[in-house]
Protein backbone atom coordinates (compact mmCIF):
# COMPACT_ATOMS: atom_id res chain seq x y z
CA UNK A 1 0.00 0.00 0.00
CA UNK A 2 1.82 3.34 -0.91
CA UNK A 3 2.06 5.99 1.72
CA UNK A 4 -0.18 8.74 -0.79
CA UNK A 5 -3.13 6.20 -0.30
CA UNK A 6 -2.64 5.46 3.33
CA UNK A 7 -1.90 9.01 5.18
CA UNK A 8 -4.91 10.84 4.21
CA UNK A 9 -6.82 7.99 5.70
CA UNK A 10 -4.62 7.56 9.33
CA UNK A 11 -4.86 11.80 9.23
CA UNK A 12 -8.68 11.52 8.61
CA UNK A 13 -9.00 8.49 11.76
CA UNK A 14 -6.68 11.12 14.03
CA UNK A 15 -8.58 14.09 13.01
CA UNK A 16 -11.55 12.14 14.08
CA UNK A 17 -10.53 11.10 17.54
CA UNK A 18 -9.34 14.52 17.81
CA UNK A 19 -12.24 16.05 17.28
CA UNK A 20 -13.95 14.27 20.26
CA UNK A 21 -11.47 14.73 21.96
CA UNK A 22 -8.71 11.57 21.85
CA UNK A 23 -5.57 12.24 20.63
CA UNK A 24 -4.13 9.10 19.53
CA UNK A 25 -0.79 8.42 18.00
CA UNK A 26 -0.81 7.88 14.27
CA UNK A 27 1.99 5.61 14.41
CA UNK A 28 -0.89 3.43 16.21
CA UNK A 29 -3.49 4.15 13.35
CA UNK A 30 -0.70 3.21 11.10
CA UNK A 31 0.52 -0.05 12.78
CA UNK A 32 -3.41 -1.15 12.61
CA UNK A 33 -4.25 -0.23 9.38
CA UNK A 34 -1.16 -2.17 8.36
CA UNK A 35 -2.09 -5.24 9.69
CA UNK A 36 -5.21 -5.33 8.02
CA UNK A 37 -4.18 -4.08 4.65
CA UNK A 38 -1.72 -7.04 5.56
CA UNK A 39 -4.48 -9.44 5.37
CA UNK A 40 -5.53 -7.85 2.11
CA UNK A 41 -8.38 -6.30 3.61
CA UNK A 42 -9.28 -3.57 1.72
CA UNK A 43 -8.16 0.22 2.43
CA UNK A 44 -11.45 1.66 3.54
CA UNK A 45 -12.80 -1.12 5.52
CA UNK A 46 -9.53 -1.52 7.33
CA UNK A 47 -9.87 1.98 8.17
CA UNK A 48 -13.33 1.10 9.46
CA UNK A 49 -12.48 -1.71 11.62
CA UNK A 50 -9.80 0.33 13.01
CA UNK A 51 -12.18 2.94 13.84
CA UNK A 52 -14.45 0.84 16.23
CA UNK A 53 -11.44 -1.10 17.35
CA UNK A 54 -10.22 2.11 18.84
CA UNK A 55 -13.31 3.66 19.59
CA UNK A 56 -13.90 0.74 22.10
CA UNK A 57 -10.40 0.79 23.47
CA UNK A 58 -10.40 4.55 24.26
CA UNK A 59 -14.75 4.29 24.47
CA UNK A 60 -15.81 6.83 22.39
CA UNK A 61 -19.16 7.53 22.08
CA UNK A 62 -20.47 6.75 18.25
CA UNK A 63 -22.26 10.47 18.46
CA UNK A 64 -18.88 11.92 18.96
CA UNK A 65 -17.78 11.07 15.60
CA UNK A 66 -20.66 13.47 13.72
CA UNK A 67 -19.98 16.12 12.32
CA UNK A 68 -17.96 14.23 9.91
CA UNK A 69 -14.02 14.53 9.75
CA UNK A 70 -13.08 15.61 6.69
CA UNK A 71 -12.55 19.30 6.57
CA UNK A 72 -14.84 21.65 5.15
CA UNK A 73 -13.86 23.18 1.38
CA UNK A 74 -15.60 25.16 -1.22
CA UNK A 75 -15.39 23.18 -4.41
CA UNK A 76 -13.47 25.45 -6.22
CA UNK A 77 -10.00 25.01 -3.82
CA UNK A 78 -10.34 21.52 -4.37
CA UNK A 79 -7.29 20.33 -6.36
CA UNK A 80 -5.09 17.79 -4.92
CA UNK A 81 -5.77 14.58 -5.78
CA UNK A 82 -6.77 11.50 -2.96
CA UNK A 83 -8.00 14.06 -0.89
CA UNK A 84 -10.59 13.65 1.96
CA UNK A 85 -12.63 16.44 2.33
CA UNK A 86 -16.30 17.40 3.16
CA UNK A 87 -18.12 19.72 0.36
CA UNK A 88 -21.61 21.26 0.18
CA UNK A 89 -23.38 22.12 -3.04
CA UNK A 90 -26.29 22.08 -5.13
CA UNK A 91 -27.00 18.63 -7.85
CA UNK A 92 -27.19 20.60 -10.71
CA UNK A 93 -27.46 17.70 -13.18
CA UNK A 94 -27.56 13.56 -13.13
CA UNK A 95 -26.48 11.87 -15.90
CA UNK A 96 -26.93 7.50 -17.00
CA UNK A 97 -23.84 6.43 -15.55
CA UNK A 98 -22.15 4.31 -18.14
CA UNK A 99 -21.32 1.32 -16.00
CA UNK A 100 -23.29 -0.43 -13.80
CA UNK A 101 -20.90 0.05 -11.10
CA UNK A 102 -21.53 4.20 -10.89
CA UNK A 103 -24.93 4.13 -8.67
CA UNK A 104 -24.89 7.98 -9.55
CA UNK A 105 -23.31 10.83 -11.50
CA UNK A 106 -23.17 14.21 -12.31
CA UNK A 107 -22.63 17.76 -11.62
CA UNK A 108 -22.33 19.25 -8.06
CA UNK A 109 -21.60 22.93 -7.41
CA UNK A 110 -21.32 25.87 -4.79
CA UNK A 111 -20.89 29.79 -4.84
CA UNK A 112 -17.05 28.74 -5.60
CA UNK A 113 -17.34 26.60 -8.79
CA UNK A 114 -18.54 23.40 -10.07
CA UNK A 115 -17.24 19.64 -10.04
CA UNK A 116 -18.30 16.03 -10.76
CA UNK A 117 -19.34 13.68 -8.27
CA UNK A 118 -19.99 9.69 -8.76
CA UNK A 119 -21.73 7.35 -6.02
CA UNK A 120 -20.65 3.80 -6.69
CA UNK A 121 -22.94 1.20 -6.81
CA UNK A 122 -21.39 -0.45 -4.43
CA UNK A 123 -21.60 2.82 -1.26
CA UNK A 124 -24.99 3.55 -2.40
CA UNK A 125 -27.10 1.43 -0.26
CA UNK A 126 -24.75 2.59 3.02
CA UNK A 127 -24.71 5.78 1.75
CA UNK A 128 -29.30 5.63 1.68
CA UNK A 129 -29.93 8.53 -0.22
CA UNK A 130 -30.73 9.27 -4.17
CA UNK A 131 -29.72 12.76 -5.28
CA UNK A 132 -31.76 15.19 -6.89
CA UNK A 133 -31.06 17.80 -9.42
CA UNK A 134 -31.39 20.75 -8.21
CA UNK A 135 -31.42 19.47 -4.66
CA UNK A 136 -28.66 21.00 -1.74
CA UNK A 137 -26.81 18.19 -0.05
CA UNK A 138 -23.66 17.92 2.53
CA UNK A 139 -20.95 15.15 1.30
CA UNK A 140 -18.90 14.30 4.51
CA UNK A 141 -15.70 12.47 3.97
CA UNK A 142 -15.81 11.93 0.17
CA UNK A 143 -12.26 11.64 -1.99
CA UNK A 144 -10.99 13.91 -4.35
CA UNK A 145 -10.15 12.77 -7.74
CA UNK A 146 -7.96 13.97 -10.84
CA UNK A 147 -8.99 12.19 -14.17
CA UNK A 148 -7.79 13.60 -17.67
CA UNK A 149 -6.63 16.94 -15.29
CA UNK A 150 -10.19 17.26 -14.02
CA UNK A 151 -11.54 17.29 -10.68
CA UNK A 152 -14.09 15.02 -9.35
CA UNK A 153 -14.90 13.78 -5.83
CA UNK A 154 -16.41 10.22 -5.12
CA UNK A 155 -18.16 9.07 -2.51
CA UNK A 156 -17.57 6.03 -0.81
CA UNK A 157 -18.70 3.86 1.90
CA UNK A 158 -17.25 6.18 4.69
CA UNK A 159 -18.88 8.75 2.94
CA UNK A 160 -21.96 10.22 4.48
CA UNK A 161 -24.47 12.35 2.50
CA UNK A 162 -27.03 14.43 3.91
CA UNK A 163 -29.55 16.86 1.85
CA UNK A 164 -29.65 20.11 3.05
CA UNK A 165 -32.98 22.82 3.63
CA UNK A 166 -31.26 25.46 2.67
CA UNK A 167 -30.51 25.79 -1.69
CA UNK A 168 -27.01 26.34 -2.02
CA UNK A 169 -26.37 29.46 -5.07
CA UNK A 170 -24.67 28.21 -7.35
CA UNK A 171 -21.80 29.95 -9.46
CA UNK A 172 -20.97 29.03 -12.99
CA UNK A 173 -19.12 30.23 -15.59
CA UNK A 174 -21.57 31.34 -18.64
CA UNK A 175 -20.32 31.12 -21.63
CA UNK A 176 -22.43 32.40 -24.94
CA UNK A 177 -21.70 30.53 -28.24
CA UNK A 178 -23.83 30.85 -31.75
CA UNK A 179 -24.04 28.29 -34.40
CA UNK A 180 -26.24 25.74 -36.01
CA UNK A 181 -28.56 22.96 -34.63
CA UNK A 182 -27.32 20.17 -37.13
CA UNK A 183 -28.50 17.03 -35.30
CA UNK A 184 -30.62 16.14 -32.74
CA UNK A 185 -28.98 13.34 -30.81
CA UNK A 186 -30.32 9.98 -29.79
CA UNK A 187 -31.83 9.84 -26.32
CA UNK A 188 -33.76 13.23 -27.25
CA UNK A 189 -37.44 14.05 -26.78
CA UNK A 190 -40.03 12.28 -24.26
CA UNK A 191 -38.14 10.04 -22.35
CA UNK A 192 -38.19 7.60 -19.21
CA UNK A 193 -36.64 7.61 -15.98
CA UNK A 194 -35.98 5.56 -13.24
CA UNK A 195 -38.15 6.93 -10.11
CA UNK A 196 -35.80 6.17 -7.90
CA UNK A 197 -32.54 7.16 -9.18
CA UNK A 198 -33.69 9.02 -12.63
CA UNK A 199 -31.68 6.73 -15.26
CA UNK A 200 -32.89 6.76 -18.22
CA UNK A 201 -34.84 3.32 -18.65
CA UNK A 202 -33.68 1.33 -21.34
CA UNK A 203 -37.35 -0.63 -22.83
CA UNK A 204 -38.93 0.04 -19.55
CA UNK A 205 -35.37 -1.21 -17.17
CA UNK A 206 -33.30 0.43 -15.28
CA UNK A 207 -30.12 -0.87 -15.25
CA UNK A 208 -29.75 -0.50 -11.07
CA UNK A 209 -33.47 -1.20 -10.57
CA UNK A 210 -34.33 -3.38 -13.49
CA UNK A 211 -38.40 -3.46 -14.04
CA UNK A 212 -39.80 -0.18 -13.20
CA UNK A 213 -42.69 2.19 -14.12
CA UNK A 214 -40.95 4.88 -14.25
CA UNK A 215 -41.54 9.09 -14.94
CA UNK A 216 -41.59 10.78 -17.91
CA UNK A 217 -39.23 13.75 -18.63
CA UNK A 218 -38.31 15.73 -21.67
CA UNK A 219 -34.79 16.90 -22.83
CA UNK A 220 -33.00 17.58 -26.19
CA UNK A 221 -29.34 16.83 -27.13
CA UNK A 222 -28.24 18.85 -30.35
CA UNK A 223 -24.97 18.96 -31.85
CA UNK A 224 -24.09 22.55 -32.86
CA UNK A 225 -21.69 23.93 -35.27
CA UNK A 226 -20.10 26.59 -33.82
CA UNK A 227 -20.27 29.78 -36.11
CA UNK A 228 -16.51 30.87 -34.62
CA UNK A 229 -14.09 30.39 -37.54
CA UNK A 230 -12.40 27.36 -37.09
CA UNK A 231 -10.37 24.82 -39.00
CA UNK A 232 -11.82 21.95 -38.69
CA UNK A 233 -15.09 23.68 -37.49
CA UNK A 234 -16.24 22.44 -34.03
CA UNK A 235 -19.16 21.38 -32.95
CA UNK A 236 -20.58 21.58 -29.33
CA UNK A 237 -22.75 18.66 -28.02
CA UNK A 238 -25.80 20.34 -26.66
CA UNK A 239 -28.00 18.73 -23.33
CA UNK A 240 -31.29 21.38 -22.48
CA UNK A 241 -33.86 20.32 -20.01
CA UNK A 242 -37.80 20.36 -20.31
CA UNK A 243 -37.54 24.05 -19.41
CA UNK A 244 -35.66 24.89 -21.77
CA UNK A 245 -37.18 22.51 -24.59
CA UNK A 246 -40.80 24.33 -23.87
CA UNK A 247 -39.25 27.49 -24.12
CA UNK A 248 -37.70 27.01 -27.19
CA UNK A 249 -40.15 24.29 -29.14
CA UNK A 250 -43.39 25.31 -27.49
CA UNK A 251 -43.48 21.29 -26.38
CA UNK A 252 -44.18 21.09 -22.69
CA UNK A 253 -43.81 17.74 -20.97
CA UNK A 254 -47.56 17.39 -20.43
CA UNK A 255 -48.01 18.14 -24.10
CA UNK A 256 -44.84 16.06 -24.93
CA UNK A 257 -46.83 13.10 -23.04
CA UNK A 258 -50.44 13.59 -25.14
CA UNK A 259 -48.38 14.17 -28.54
CA UNK A 260 -46.25 10.37 -28.15
CA UNK A 261 -50.00 9.01 -26.18
CA UNK A 262 -51.74 10.03 -29.64
CA UNK A 263 -49.07 8.74 -31.54
CA UNK A 264 -48.25 5.64 -29.96
CA UNK A 265 -44.95 6.24 -30.63
CA UNK A 266 -42.18 8.67 -28.48
CA UNK A 267 -40.36 9.08 -31.73
CA UNK A 268 -43.26 11.99 -32.62
CA UNK A 269 -41.80 14.33 -29.95
CA UNK A 270 -38.22 14.07 -30.79
CA UNK A 271 -39.25 14.24 -34.40
CA UNK A 272 -41.62 17.62 -33.66
CA UNK A 273 -38.73 18.96 -31.78
CA UNK A 274 -35.94 18.38 -34.99
CA UNK A 275 -38.23 20.45 -37.19
CA UNK A 276 -38.19 22.85 -35.11
CA UNK A 277 -34.24 23.33 -34.34
CA UNK A 278 -32.65 22.05 -37.06
CA UNK A 279 -30.51 24.07 -39.39
CA UNK A 280 -32.06 27.22 -37.28
CA UNK A 281 -29.23 29.83 -36.30
CA UNK A 282 -29.16 30.30 -32.13
CA UNK A 283 -27.20 32.22 -29.60
CA UNK A 284 -27.10 30.13 -26.08
CA UNK A 285 -25.38 30.70 -22.97
CA UNK A 286 -24.91 28.16 -20.86
CA UNK A 287 -21.98 25.90 -18.76
CA UNK A 288 -19.38 24.53 -20.43
CA UNK A 289 -18.79 20.68 -18.75
CA UNK A 290 -16.49 17.75 -19.40
CA UNK A 291 -17.98 17.58 -23.47
CA UNK A 292 -21.16 18.43 -22.57
CA UNK A 293 -22.56 22.34 -22.92
CA UNK A 294 -25.72 22.85 -20.71
CA UNK A 295 -27.81 25.11 -21.67
CA UNK A 296 -29.22 28.07 -19.63
CA UNK A 297 -30.55 30.12 -22.33
CA UNK A 298 -31.23 29.98 -26.01
CA UNK A 299 -32.27 32.14 -28.16
CA UNK A 300 -32.94 32.06 -32.10
CA UNK A 301 -30.82 34.49 -33.78
CA UNK A 302 -32.84 36.64 -36.18
CA UNK A 303 -32.29 37.88 -39.33
CA UNK A 304 -30.35 35.24 -40.72
CA UNK A 305 -31.37 34.61 -44.15
CA UNK A 306 -32.71 31.05 -45.44
CA UNK A 307 -29.65 31.39 -47.94
CA UNK A 308 -27.21 31.79 -44.96
CA UNK A 309 -29.02 28.53 -43.66
CA UNK A 310 -28.86 26.56 -46.66
CA UNK A 311 -24.86 27.40 -47.24
CA UNK A 312 -24.80 26.09 -43.73
CA UNK A 313 -26.69 22.87 -44.35
CA UNK A 314 -24.40 22.31 -47.57
CA UNK A 315 -21.20 23.25 -46.01
CA UNK A 316 -22.22 20.28 -43.03
CA UNK A 317 -22.90 17.93 -45.50
CA UNK A 318 -19.53 18.67 -47.28
CA UNK A 319 -17.79 18.34 -44.15
CA UNK A 320 -19.89 14.73 -43.14
CA UNK A 321 -18.81 13.68 -46.47
CA UNK A 322 -15.30 14.60 -46.45
ZN1 LIG B 1 -33.16 3.03 -10.94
Amino acid sequence: MNTSTIDPVIEDIYSRFKTAGIEIDRNKIRSNLDRLLGYKVPLNEASRTVVTMLRKEYNVPFDAFKPGSAGFVPIASLKEDNKWVTIRGKVLQLWEPKSDSISQTGLIGDDSGVLRLTIFAKSAEKLDVILEEGESYELRNVVSSIWQGQISVKANSNSEIIMLDTDIEVKRQSVTVTGIITEVSAGSGLIKRCSECKRKLTKGNCAEHGRVEGVYDLRLKAVLQDSRQANPPQTIDLIMNAAIVEKLTGISLPRAIELATEALDTAVVSDMIAENVIFRYYRISGTQLSSNFLVDEIVPVVGITRQMATDAKNLVSSIEVS
